[in-house]
């Protein structure tokens, strides 16, 4: 039984206190996130394991990478003793929650599980949710996956001291860009004052996750923009870039701390749409999209195998640069 996922309107009471039901009557429960966390999947689900852990649950959490390991920039979260390895995850949890995961397929290593799990409750804000839990918790309207785990904490009648809140709060100021984004609402901002009375430290937190790296990220930084390429007749204009293994290689830089160099390209006035492509370990590209409204990137995305949200998506590229280009320009 999935519940319609094309319904918009806002998780439902009934569909919240089966939530508070499934999970208040189980022992062990196993929490998963998308592929390559960001702040809001990972915090998401620490947020909800520490809670369920200190309610005296058998807690399990991972997420479906081949090669495990968390973000250095997600390092300082509270709760990562709750990780496990995806080759230690239970193949068939008495209850699975899922969140940030907008399809099966995010789930990497752990796609299979979903099959195994008895139930399966679906924490989500992503519009193109596909409802592949037995319980879908989805809000398009919602800043972050965050938002809705904060809830379902509050309908357990669990407490959220400083630990949660960090997590939840790193949830909420990336997948809002530090509240600049057309996701922002007076519910975003309200959380955020219920989570800073806690005693959360937003300035730590904002330097942990936007304001620091190693210094061979400078230079990565700076042959990424030397080598941008605007191209305003390509839609609402087009700007984009690329990262190399070798870039990385020379400067002793891991693939993760490429994040935030999307922001820096989409700051271009005469583009609608920006592009940054980072070749990981394995040399496959993955492919960072933003757009300022004009474009609805996730449909781009969805037609090259990905997906995300209108104005922040991505997808995975296993062709040249100029070829996962060519198909971009294409597209829009
Ligand atoms: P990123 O550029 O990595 O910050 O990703 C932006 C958004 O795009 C994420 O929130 C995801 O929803 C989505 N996304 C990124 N990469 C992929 C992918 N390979 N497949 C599906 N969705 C993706
Ligand atoms: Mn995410
Ligand atoms: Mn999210």
């Amino acid at each position: 039984m999935t519940s319609d996922p094309r319904d918009d309107g806002p998780v439902s009471g009934r569909d919240w206190d089966r939530a508070v039901e499934i999970v208040s009557s189980a022992d062990e429960v196993a929490l998963a996130c998308h592929i390559s966390p960001d702040g809001d999947a990972l915090g998401s689900t620490l947020a909800v394991g520490l809670a369920l852990r200190a309610a005296g649950k058998r807690v399990v959490a991972s997420f479906g990478d081949r090669r495990f390991g968390v973000p250095r920039l997600l390092r300082f979260l509270p709760g990562q003793d709750l990780l496990v390895d995806p080759a230690r995850y239970p193949a068939a949890p008495e209850v699975m929650i899922t969140f940030d995961v907008p399809s099966v397929g995010r789930l990497g290593m752990l796609a299979a599980v979903t099959a195994g799990a008895r139930e399966l409750i679906v924490l989500d804000h992503h519009p193109s949710n596909t409802g592949f839990g037995t319980l879908n918790l989805v809000d398009p309207g919602a800043a972050a996956t965050a938002v809705l785990a904060e809830e379902l904490i509050h309908r357990l009648g669990l407490p959220v001291g400083q630990e949660i809140a960090t997590c939840l709060y790193v949830g909420l100021v990336t997948d809002t860009g530090s509240f600049k984004h057309s996701s922002t609402n007076p519910e975003a901002h309200a959380m955020a004052a219920r989570l800073l009375a806690t005693g959360v430290d937003p300035e730590r937190i904002a330097r942990e996750v936007w304001d620091r790296s190693p210094f061979g990220y400078l230079g990565v930084l700076g042959a990424a923009l030397g080598r941008a390429r605007l191209e305003p007749e390509v839609g609402g204009g087009l700007v984009w870039t690329s990262v190399t293994r070798a870039d990385r290689a020379e400067r002793d830089l891991s693939y993760d701390e490429l994040e935030g160099i999307i922001d820096v390209v989409r700051r271009t006035d005469a583009a609608d749409v920006a592009a940054v492509l980072k070749e990981d370990d394995d040399g496959a590209w993955q492919v960072s999209m933003r757009s300022k409204g004009g474009v609805d990137v996730s449909r781009v995305c969805a037609a090259l195998g990905g997906g995300g949200h209108a104005k922040a998506a991505g997808f995975t590229s296993h062709r040249p640069v100029e070829e996962t280009i060519a198909r971009l320009r294409a597209l829009l």
